[in-house]
């Protein structure tokens, strides 16, 4: 089967882990991506050898890469005559005027978080609604502690059934490098229900989901505490196995030092993964505990990563190429190197 072509709008934080996932997909072929700027982040994949081709939303800002030798293939058009879907990681509000374009093309695409829902056919998860995304030619991701909480809460509602959630989220309030969020020092709160608990009933309509979120001053991960009403009475050791058997989901232990976020993050540098990047929602093995039937749980959201596996679930729904979901998922988990029982 023909490779699917792929094209990735907006190189920041989230664009260049989607090229990177891409570019991995055995089936996929990344055919470029698009920025506006020579920022850092196309400097660093310049001078790391150049390994995609970038076009230019504005070609008459050529002159500033030309005078860096950052190599320039061609404009965003010419890029969307190429690609059969596009994945749009722009800042919020950027991809819906980028949508009509998408159109002209006649090109699918797959939207971020930071869009309003309206800009897509169906708002998607892997694991969660993969056969609403199939064929379909808009879709957009659920943000990234959506995402982590969606694949908790589906493992739990495939074993179990789940009536609802209560979540309380520590959200890290910049990603790494992030300067012009300021130097802070205070918990911001929001009212509840936050978008996250709102979100989810949108995928998985059959929860009733509450929560209150809390900004921090990190950067490394946001943590989410979750209340869970069970349809029926399941055993922490029921609870491991399944997170244990899911690919995106590790189970770690205080005991053995995960004792934070960022020992989480520093792992994931050891490992040797680019950017110390984990796909993987972390769950606390200790931070598992029950008031009666209830459910109480803590996962850690990466969240400049853990979007990637969902949004490439995204392109195999809308491309038709897997219309069975495991086999979808499963498929992205192999080239992404997600396994089971770590
Ligand atoms: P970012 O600011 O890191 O990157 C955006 C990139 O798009 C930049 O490289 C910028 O130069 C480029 N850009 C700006 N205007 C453009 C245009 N008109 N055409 C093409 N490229 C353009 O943003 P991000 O954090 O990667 O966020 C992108 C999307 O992902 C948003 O919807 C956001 O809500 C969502 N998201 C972010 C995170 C996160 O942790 N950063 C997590 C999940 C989802």
């Amino acid at each position: 089967m023909a490779k699917v072509k792929v094209g990735v709008v907006g190189y920041g934080t989230i664009g260049q882990r989607l090229a990177d996932g891409v570019a991995l997909q055995g089936d996929m072929e990344l055919r470029g991506i698009v920025d506006v700027a020579p920022t850092l982040a196309l400097r660093a994949l310049y001078e790391s050898g150049m390994p995609y081709d970038l076009f230019l939303v504005d070609p008459a800002r050529k002159p500033a890469f030309d005078a860096i030798g950052i190599p320039v293939s061609g404009s965003m058009e010419e890029l969307l005559a190429q690609v059969d879907v596009v994945l749009d990681a722009t800042p919020g509000g950027i991809g819906a005027k980028n949508k009509e374009l998408y159109k002209k093309y006649g090109l699918k695409a797959i939207f971020q978080g930071g869009e309003k829902n309206e800009i897509a056919d169906v708002f998607f998860h892997g694991y969660a609604n993969y056969e609403k995304g199939l064929g379909q030619d808009f879709l957009k991701l659920t943000s990234c502690n959506t995402t982590g909480l969606i694949r908790a809460v589906d493992a739990i509602d495939r074993l179990v059934g789940v009536e609802k959630i209560a979540i309380t989220i520590i959200r890290r309030v910049a990603d790494p490098g992030d300067t012009h969020r300021g130097l802070v020092d205070l918990l911001m709160v929001e009212a509840v229900p936050n978008h996250q608990a709102v979100d989810l009933m949108t995928i998985m309509p059959h929860v009733d989901a509450t929560g209150f979120l809390v900004h921090t001053p990190i950067t490394h991960g946001h943590i989410i505490s979750i209340v869970l009403t069970p349809k029926k009475a399941v055993s922490k050791a029921a609870l491991l196995e399944t997170f244990r058997a899911h690919p995106r989901i590790r189970v770690v232990r205080i005991a053995d030092g995960f004792n934070s976020n960022a020992s989480l993050f520093k792992y994931a540098r050891d490992l040797g993964n680019k950017r110390g990047d984990m796909y993987e929602i972390a769950v606390w093995e200790e931070c598992i505990g029950f008031s009666g039937e209830d459910i109480l749980f803590a996962i850690n959201i990466p969240q400049e990563a853990v979007t990637i596996p969902e949004t490439i679930d995204g392109v195999r729904a809308c491309m038709r190429t897997q219309t069975d979901r495991l086999e979808a998922v499963g498929m992205t988990n192999k080239y992404l190197g997600l396994k089971a029982d770590r």
